[in-house]
């Protein structure tokens, strides 16, 4: 259950209420106390200081239709995206920074065709050990460089709660992997930070559980959180992972986040991107993350699903006619 509070309760009143009832309270200009769902009615002293009070079905609360009917439109300077803005943000760029002359490569690309959002990892949440794990801080300057130069936007992955407050700086978006979405104390500073979240759901995450990790960020008192469907792990293997579409739309229709899609990391093959990435936009889609780089067979890591500039340039003419068709506009 969600109180919207009177703005003339005291801090010291609503900590009590908070401690006595479990909940959150996220101050600040929202000022809310969230309570656990299976709270289902406001007694004398919730009544007393509440504006609004908001039930709901399960712990999606601040992310529920419930709680915002709509949804949630993304500012990030003059790009907007979410809400009804009919407008989906490509991002795309490299898996990895890897040296300065690729992501300049890379950023170069995104100015010729018009996209405004660079994307690359800097720290790098691999399988193995033994491979790229990317440039760290090193990378998280090169990217700064290109914005400056540039005026791109960045966005760049936390992968440990080692350097979260760096990337929290550097950045424009803050993306959470797939295998960090469940690490807490990510998703808490995150809920502090005051950037765009992109949160990518874990491949063995249920839509329950990916929403629910998404609360930890929005709780925090950070509103603008992205869902990210990348793949799920099927009993399939031909392809490195299943894009789940019917997932996107259960999303669409039961959260109020604006969802992204990832048709590079869920494929694994670049022969596959191009076709995925058309279905995704004709979804009609708020963000759509495509991996490119100069010379994939070189890439240092996603090797196999990075689509060279040429493919991605190519491709791009179909996905703006893909979106106009559904009534939206790529930015
Ligand atoms: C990435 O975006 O390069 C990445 C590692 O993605 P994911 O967390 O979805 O595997
Ligand atoms: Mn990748």
């Amino acid at each position: 259950m969600i109180i919207r509070l009177k703005p003339d309760v005291t801090p010291e009143v609503i900590k009590t209420l908070a401690e006595k009832y479990r909940a959150i309270w996220v101050d600040g200009k929202q000022n809310l106390l969230v309570l656990p769902s299976k709270i289902k009615s406001a007694d004398a002293a919730l009544q007393q200081v509440a504006e609004k009070v908001i039930v709901t079905d399960s712990d999606i609360q601040l992310a529920s239709r419930e709680f915002m009917p709509g949804r949630r439109e993304i500012q990030l300077g003059d790009l907007r995206f979410g809400g009804d803005s009919r407008n989906t943000l490509m991002i795309a760029g490299p898996c990895s920074v890897e040296s300065e002359e690729q992501i300049e490569q890379a950023a170069q690309l995104c100015v010729s065709l018009g996209i405004r959002v660079l994307r690359a990892g800097c720290f790098k949440p691999r399988t193995s050990p033994y491979t790229f794990q990317g440039l760290g801080i090193e990378g998280l300057r090169l990217l700064a460089q290109m914005r400056e130069k540039y005026g791109l936007r960045i966005i760049t992955e936390v992968r440990d709660s080692t350097h979260v407050r760096e990337v929290i700086e550097y950045t424009d978006i803050i993306q959470i992997g797939a295998k960090a979405m469940y690490d807490h104390g990510i998703l808490r500073q995150c809920g502090k930070a005051d950037k765009p979240v992109l949160l990518k759901r874990g491949f063995g995450t249920t839509l329950q559980e990916f929403v629910q990790a998404a609360e930890f960020i929005l709780s925090g008192g950070n509103s603008q959180v992205i869902l990210c469907e990348r793949g799920i792990r099927t009993f399939e293997t031909k392809t490195r992972f299943t894009l789940d579409l019917c997932g996107v739309e259960w999303l669409r229709q039961y959260t109020n986040l604006p969802v992204a899609l990832d048709p590079s990391h869920a494929m694994g093959y670049r022969y596959g991107v191009p076709g995925l990435a058309r279905a995704c936009v004709a979804m009609g889609v708020d963000a759509l993350l495509i991996e490119t780089h100069p010379n994939p067979d070189a890439a240092l890591s996603d090797a196999e699903q990075q689509l060279s500039f040429e493919e991605f340039q190519s491709l791009l003419p179909a996905l703006k006619r893909v979106a106009e068709s559904v009534g939206y506009r790529l930015v």
